[in-house]
C-alpha cells in the first residue's frame, strides 16, 4: 500500500498530527520542527510524544519526515548564521530522537556567492560535526531548484557533499519533483532517465523519500514554485508513472501542494487511485 502523506502544521502536537494525517487518508506525514523561519521550537511534551506513538502503532503511521527550517544555512557567509543552522538542527535532532523512525529533511544551503565548492565544504563540515552527536535519525538532503545560489540543483551537487562526510552513511536524499523538474531534469519525458542518472550519480539505495509537487513553471526554470497535483507543468501522468514505478512506489510520498487539508484528502485519494489502477492493469 502506498506511503503518503502531506505537510501538516505541528503547531498542535505530534497526536494531533496523527489525527489529522488518518482523517485525510493519509499513513505517513511531515511537519516543521519550529517556524519555517528558524525561531524557538516549543518544549518537547512527553504526554503528546508517547500518545502519538500509541496512536501512529495502532493506525500503521511510520517513516514521518521533519523539516528543518528552510531559512537555516549550513553555508552562509557569516560564521554565525552557520553556527546558528548547526545549532538548530542539532536540537531537532536531539528532539527526533523521541521518534524513532522519523527521518529529518534539510535545504542544503546557498552558497551566496562564494561558490559552490566553498558552499559545498560548509555544509559537510557541518554534517561532520552533526554526526559527532550520534543522534540517530536518517538526514536528507533535499534535491533544489537552483534558485539563487542554492546548493542541490544538480544530483552531482549532492552526491560532493555526501562525498566530502567522513560517515556518511546516515545521509540520504528527498527528491522533490516540483525542485528537480524546476532544476531542469525532465521526469515528464524522461522519468526513466532521470532514475538512471540519480541512480548512477548519487545510488537509488540513498533515496530516502519523495516531495510530489506540480510546477507553475517550466523545465528548468529554477524558480520553486509548487502547484496542486496535476495542474502544473508536471501534469497528473508523470505522478501515476512515480507512484507506480517498481523503483519508487515503496518511498514515502509527501505532498507539499498548495491546498487545505480537504485538497490533501482530495490529492492522496487521486494518488491512491493511481497506484491501485496500475496494479490492476497489471495482471
Ligand atoms: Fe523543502
Ligand atoms: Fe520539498
Ligand atoms: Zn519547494
Amino acid at each position: 500500500m502506498l506511503r503518503i502523506g502531506c505537510h501538516l502544521s505541528s503547531s498542535k502536537g505530534f497526536l494531533a498530527m496523527g489525527k489529522e494525517a488518518v482523517k485525510i487518508g493519509a499513513n505517513t506525514f511531515q511537519f516543521f520542527t519550529r517556524n519555517p523561519r528558524g525561531g524557538k521550537a516549543k518544549e518537547l511534551n512527553p504526554e503528546d510524544i508517547a500518545a502519538y506513538l500509541e496512536f501512529a502503532r495502532e493506525h500503521g503511521i511510520a517513516r514521518i519526515l521533519a523539516h528543518a527550517p528552510y531559512t537555516l544555512n549550513a553555508c552562509a557567509k557569516d560564521e554565525g548564521l552557520r553556527q546558528f543552522a548547526y545549532d538548530t538542527m542539532c536540537d531537532d535532532l536531539r528532539r527526533l530522537e523521541y521518534i524513532p523512525d522519523a527521518m529529518y529533511n534539510f535545504h542544503p544551503g546557498s552558497h551566496v556567492k562564494q561558490g559552490a565548492e566553498t558552499g559545498i565544504a560548509y555544509i559537510s563540515d557541518m554534517l561532520d560535526r552533526i554526526n559527532e552527536k550520534g543522534y540517530h535519525a536518517t538526514i536528507l538532503l533535499e534535491t533544489m531548484a537552483g534558485k539563487g545560489t542554492e546548493i542541490g540543483r544538480s544530483f552531482e551537487e549532492l552526491r560532493a557533499v555526501m562525498d566530502r562526510v567522513e560517515d556518511n552513511s546516515r545521509l540520504g536524499v528527498c527528491m522533490d519533483t516540483c525542485h528537480v523538474f524546476d532544476g531542469g531534469y525532465d521526469i515528464t519525458k524522461n522519468l526513466e532517465k532521470v532514475i538512471e542518472e540519480f541512480n548512477s550519480v548519487i545510488g537509488l539505495g540513498r533515496l530516502k523519500a519523495m516531495h510530489l509537487n506540480d510546477s507553475m513553471n517550466l523545465l528548468g526554470s529554477h524558480k520553486d514554485r509548487h502547484e496542486k497535483i496535476g495542474e502544473g507543468m508536471i501534469g497528473a501522468e508523470t505522478f501515476r508513472a512515480i507512484v507506480t514505478h517498481p523503483k519508487l512506489k515503496e518511498l514515502p510520498f509527501f505532498l507539499e501542494t498548495p491546498n487545505d487539508l480537504d485538497g490533501y484528502q482530495r490529492e492522496i485519494a487521486l494518488l491512491r487511485q493511481m497506484a491501485e489502477t496500475k496494479e490492476e492493469d497489471g495482471r
